[in-house]
């Protein structure tokens, strides 16, 4: 069995706000400027997927870069730094926001409202080689929708995109990070890489549930590092478990 653990990096939006989906551009640029240095490389999760099943096995010195919601600022401070390093990335759409903004719901108040990616911008950053997949329709909680809606949400994103680039996303990540096993069930037969936001690197999960890291967490260049390496794994266990404390705590 491989041992073989690949880090799947969650970001959303690069911007200087602080919110708890902000990463700084300047930041970011660091964070793919130091991998490029130690000879690694940023993949999409459609390529990682590809080596897997082929081989058995993540691919070794790779990470997978994945962008949730599709904030235009990925085109504007992301794409470029990106491009410069020969480094490709899965952006997850909101495809019912794409030429809008993130008022699917009240966004994080240091965030405030954002422009999404247009259309233009999505087709050049298709053009770069980037992943498009579905992050659904109108970023709902799975978990609070009939079966019916889960499913349209998920062949509505899913047909948009199919038919903008000629070929089905085998992509997906849950808005939130909330499904169940029927939501799970319904993702499965639709795509074959899926995203949770589980905290850990990707090791023998199964393709349809994998662990993704909250870039959120990391604070340093310092703890970047370590989580390329392999050594923040018990640090990413314990804000895990304190993270599922603080949910238990918070869910009324
Ligand atoms: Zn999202």
């Amino acid at each position: 069995m491989s041992e073989v653990a690949i880090p799947i990096l969650m970001y959303h939006s690069l911007d200087d706000s602080g919110s708890v989906v902000s990463v700084s551009p300047d930041f970011f640029a660091q964070q793919m400027q130091r991998l490029a240095e130690r000879g690694w490389r940023g993949i999409t999760l459609k390529e990682a997927g590809e080596i897997h099943e082929a081989k058995g096995h993540w691919p070794e010195k790779s990470v997978v870069i994945t962008f949730d919601d599709g904030f235009a600022n990925v085109h504007s401070q992301g794409a470029a730094v990106l491009k410069s390093l020969g480094f490709t990335a899965t952006v997850f759409l909101v495809t019912g926001h794409i030429d809008g903004s993130n008022d699917w719901a009240s966004p994080p108040p240091s965030l405030g409202k954002l422009p999404m990616l247009s259309w233009s911008q999505v087709d050049q950053l298709h053009g770069d080689g980037h992943e498009l997949a579905p992050h659904t329709v109108s970023h709902p909680s799975l978990l609070e929708l009939s079966e019916d809606e889960v499913a349209r949400e998920l062949l509505v994103s899913c047909d948009e995109l199919s038919h903008r680039f000629g070929d089905k996303p085998k992509s997906f990540a849950y808005p939130f990070g909330s499904y169940n096993p029927s939501i799970e069930a319904a993702t499965q037969k639709k795509f074959l890489y899926v995203c949770t936001t589980i905290l850990r690197r990707a090791q023998h999960e199964p393709l349809h549930a994998l662990p993704r890291v909250d870039m959120y967490y990391i604070r340093s260049l310092d703890m970047f590092d370590k989580l390329i390496d392999g050594t923040l794994d018990s640090y990413l266990t314990m804000r895990r478990w304190a993270r599922k404390f603080k949910s238990t705590l918070t869910t009324s």
